[in-house]
């Protein structure tokens, strides 16, 4: 017996038999396999799935500090800067300065700030699943 998997209806039917190939009976588009999520066990197509997880878990993951400290584990940006304020600053006081910008804009701007935090973490969803994955392994 296996558990197959409408892509269309996003539905999963379990105790198919393994030998034939089945219809979905909403839409009878055929039915392919259906693959588990590493965190929440639900059903999915394999192109739901980012490296194991689905969207669904890897929102849940994408909060503020998930953004900082997957920002930091992270590649380098680079920005431009007024030549003046390059020559002041350091980097790492120019990221000083910024972190403590971006925790006082939340404190008036919570929404947008844990909106584009999300936003940014789901940017590359397989990234971003490598990177919860490599957590857990962590706590373990
Ligand atoms: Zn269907
Ligand atoms: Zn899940």
């Amino acid at each position: 017996m296996k558990t197959l998997y409408c892509e269309d209806c996003h539905e999963a039917f379990t105790g198919c038999d393994e030998t034939q190939t089945y219809n979905c009976i909403h839409c009878g588009t055929e039915l392919v396999d259906a693959f588990q999520c590493k965190e929440c066990d639900g059903d999915f197509g394999e192109d739901e799935l980012h490296e194991g997880y689905c969207d669904e878990c890897l929102e849940k993951h994408a909060s503020y500090e998930t953004a900082l400290d997957y920002s930091e584990a992270g590649e380098r940006t680079f920005v431009e800067l007024d030549q003046f304020l390059g020559y002041i600053f350091s980097t790492s006081e120019i990221e000083e300065i910024l972190h403590k910008t971006l925790a006082d804009a939340r404190k008036l701007f919570d929404h947008q700030v844990r909106r584009e935090s999300k936003n940014y973490c789901l940017t590359d969803k397989d990234d971003f699943a490598l990177y919860v994955d490599r957590n857990k392994k962590g706590l373990e």
